[in-house]
């Protein structure tokens, strides 16, 4: 399955520039993923080309119109013949996490809102929105740099994508917990030299050394992350351990 993720946008070129580079561009070029951009001025068919209105109840802000963003979603309908899985990028969503992201590789077609001004009348959100996602707890100007970390983070995602598999089941939050520390050449780097494990050629002990640096990590850097991890007794062992030497 190549999943092919739709992005409304105000600013199509500042996402196609993005999502042209790099892995995912390259991704795009031998069909990995799809990616299409659409110009939502173009389904604002008002004699302005209006995208945007003020808000009922009053206020200074500006609010972007429902027909606009329905017409563009049901355009891509048509096209894909298929009701996309359509977020809503908001910072009153649900935090990204790679967990979600996992869940989200199970669609075939997702279709990302960007929104501005004061984002989206509420009636659009009701009607068609499956899922609204933020990328954290601050605000941004607009849509875009968090539907270009949902994709980003959603493409490597997809078989064919990366090199290997691997490349990321390792990876920081990918196992629910944080990754170990890597070194690459030269061997010595101002004094500072490689752990001695690293370079024994000895795959069990280098496979434990990282296993105990990942609980490490994640102890020092994240600690409410061990609670949902899953953790073997010679896992939480080693962490007693090293509750032990802090004491
Ligand atoms: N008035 C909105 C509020 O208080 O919830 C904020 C609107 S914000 C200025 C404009 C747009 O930027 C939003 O519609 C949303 O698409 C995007 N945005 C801003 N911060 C975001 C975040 N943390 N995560 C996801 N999208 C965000």
């Amino acid at each position: 399955m190549t999943m092919r993720i739709d992005i409304i946008t105000l600013f199509p070129e500042m996402c196609e520039a993005v999502m042209s580079e790099s892995i995912i561009g390259r991704a795009r070029k031998k069909g990995a993923i799809e990616i299409v951009c659409h110009q939502l001025r173009d389904y604002a068919f008002d004699k302005h080309k209006r995208v945007d209105d003020t808000t009922y109840g009053g206020g200074m802000g500006m609010l972007m119109k429902a027909e606009p963003i329905a017409l563009c979603y049901e355009e891509i309908c048509r096209r894909t013949d298929s009701k996309p899985h359509f977020i809503y990028m908001s910072p009153k969503g649900r935090t990204l996490t790679q967990s979600r992201l996992k869940e989200l590789t199970q669609y075939e077609n997702i279709t990302i809102l960007c929104g501005h001004y004061e984002g989206v009348d509420q009636r659009l959100i009701d009607e068609y929105i499956d899922e609204e996602i933020s990328i954290g707890d601050y605000v941004l100007t607009g849509g875009e740099l968090p539907a270009l970390v949902l994709a980003d983070s959603l493409g490597r995602l997809m078989p064919g994508v990366l090199s290997d598999d691997l490349c990321f089941s390792d990876e920081s939050h990918y196992n629910g917990l944080l990754e170990y520390p890597q070194y690459t050449k030269p061997a010595e780097w101002r004094g500072r030299t490689v752990p001695e494990v690293l370079m024994s050629g000895h795959h069990a002990n280098i496979e434990k050394w990282r296993r105990e640096k990942s609980l490490e990590e994640t102890a020092k850097h994240r600690p409410d992350m061990l609670e949902n991890a899953e953790l073997s007794d010679r896992d939480k062992a080693f962490l007693n351990s090293l509750n032990e030497n802090k004491d």
